[in-house]
């Protein structure tokens, strides 16, 4: 609608849904209104239906930038190769559950250093509570999968079905054919993709173009099909009926991000001060004697969780800015300046009521915190990436007997030692024991004091039973330190692991 539509719109009237001709945006009795009466919110309220409008503006072409790129990023992800030589899979990123592998790009993650995706979740959380911190539910609102996918689902539904009005009155009409026909294709494009969801899913599980051969030709494993059914019908499910519940029911977020955020944190806000008392929209009026919001109900139009922004901060609202962009619109409309909506924290609130400039503090005591916190795990895990060992060795002492004394007198301890090789190549390996300088040292299965040329294979793990024995006269109490020490045979790795020799009390 443009500023002669406003015109036309009668004396007193809002600004009404283009297509509906309904007052308030098309705003019927089926969504916001409804919803957001809630004085006594219940656990749980049925869906009631909500009909977003699309919207364009600043904050609707980021959020469709973030889309395509996270879309991409999660279904082209897998097709990605990465040149590991022989041996090695050359999928860049790959859950590799048969090799117990996580691989991505440059990056091997093996099942013993599992810490390093501790590492990354504990990364991912801090990262997510610096990001509140300065701006609110932004994850929620641009780059959560649940927005992601709902935004996608939307953008079909608003292909096949048409805008709001349309689909609105598509709503409330009785079942024809050509209702039918719409229903069908919308739902059937929904499975589709949420199909493809589920499939791109799998490919992180295997090589994505040999599952893909096996997942058509039908002779992919079981768990494969059955990983792809649910990936669809949650993804169809959630994005395509649940859609804003999953937020407001399901999701423990909203609860918990209110522990982040503070009156410095930049959040979506109606600036009531411009604003109110609103009113409906005159012609020739004279703003110096009324505020801003003329009532349209646009902002409530476009929102995705049905809400009324002006109805202060509220646990729906997941931070989209769609509502920015409605208003902004409407502003540019009515020849008033944008920003009626938008991203606003407590104090400049109060600082404008007082008639203070407004004010953006980043570095607050919990930003600082977030931010150190992040730096401090991000250099321990690179550094500790960055100086990881391609050999490891792990050591058992025998439980049972803890040691032997042989018929010479001497005390022998058995041990289990495993040598991970990590490098792509076999590799062959000598062992020592240090701490114990008469030490005699046999290998199961090898001659007395053949220590060398044990062979681990690439990517692999060897075992080997070892013997230690040394003179008791040598042992000077009933526990001694000792490192085994494990070289390859050219001398270019080396690994310790530290156990201990027992022996009788002395
Ligand atoms: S109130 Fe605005 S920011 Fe919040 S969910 Fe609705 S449209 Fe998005
Ligand atoms: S805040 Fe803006 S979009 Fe919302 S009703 Fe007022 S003028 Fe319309």
């Amino acid at each position: 609608m443009n500023l002669i539509d406003l015109a036309k719109t009668a004396e007193m009237a809002p600004i009404g849904d283009e297509a509906s001709g309904t007052a308030v945006g098309g705003v019927e009795t089926s969504d916001a209104e409804a919803v957001n009466r809630k004085e006594n919110r219940p656990l749980y309220q049925a869906r009631v239906k909500i009909f977003p409008k699309a919207v364009r503006g600043r904050y609707r072409t980021v959020k469709w930038a973030v889309m395509a790129v996270t879309l991409a990023i999660y279904y082209l992800t897998p097709w990605i190769r990465w040149d590991r030589g022989l041996n090695a899979p050359d999928q860049a990123v790959l859950i590799d559950f048969s090799g117990q592998r996580f691989y991505f790009f440059f990056i091997e993650i093996w099942p013993q250093e599992v810490y390093y995706i501790t590492g990354l979740l504990i990364l991912a959380a801090f990262s997510l509570f610096l990001i509140t911190a300065l701006a609110g539910r932004v994850w929620c609102g641009y780059t959560c999968p649940q927005t992601v996918w709902t935004d996608l689902f939307l953008l079909v539904e608003g292909w096949v079905e048409g805008d709001r009005a349309q689909r609105i009155r598509l709503d409330k009409a009785p079942l024809s054919a050509a209702k039918i026909a719409r229903r069908t294709i919308k739902h059937l494009i929904w499975i589709l993709i949420a199909m493809a969801t589920g499939g791109a899913w799998v490919f992180y599980f295997g090589d994505a173009p040999t599952l893909l051969r096996d997942l058509v030709t039908l002779r992919a494993e079981p768990v494969a099909y059955a990983a792809i059914g649910v990936l669809t019908f949650t993804t169809y499910s959630l994005g395509g009926l649940m859609r804003e519940q999953v937020c407001t029911y399901m999701c423990p977020w909203p609860r918990i991000q209110g522990a982040m955020t503070d009156e410095d944190s930049l959040i979506v806000s109606y600036k009531d001060d411009r604003g109110e008392p609103r009113q409906p929209f005159r012609k020739r009026q004279d703003w110096s004697i009324r505020k801003d919001c003329i009532d349209c109900n646009q902002c409530v139009a476009v929102c995705p969780m049905g809400i009324d922004i002006r109805d202060g901060q509220q646990l729906e609202c997941i931070t989209c800015a769609l509502c920015i962009d409605a208003c902004d619109n409407v502003m540019a409309k009515i020849g008033r300046p944008r920003g009626l909506i938008d991203y606003d924290t407590l104090v400049n609130h109060d600082r404008r009521k007082r008639g203070e400039p407004a004010r953006l503090r980043l570095l607050r005591p919990r930003t600082v915190l977030y931010a150190g916190l992040i730096l401090v795990v991000g250099v321990v895990m690179l550094v500790s990436l960055i100086t990881r060992s391609t050999l490891d060795v792990n050591v058992q002492h025998d439980r049972n007997p803890l040691y032997v004394r042989l018929a010479d007198g001497s005390i022998r301890n058995g041990y289990t030692v495993k040598i991970l090789n990590k490098d792509h190549a076999p590799a062959r390996f000598r062992l020592a024991v240090d701490g114990l300088p008469e030490a005699a040292i046999s290998i199961v299965g090898r001659e007395p004091g053949v220590v060398g040329d044990l062979p681990v294979p690439a990517d692999g793990l060897a075992g080997f039973r070892v013997y230690v024995a040394v003179p008791s006269s040598a042992l000077t109490g009933a526990t001694l330190p000792i490192d085994i020490r494990v070289v390859e045979q050219d001398g270019r790795r080396v690994a310790n692991s530290p156990s201990i020799f027992r022996g009788p009390e002395r």
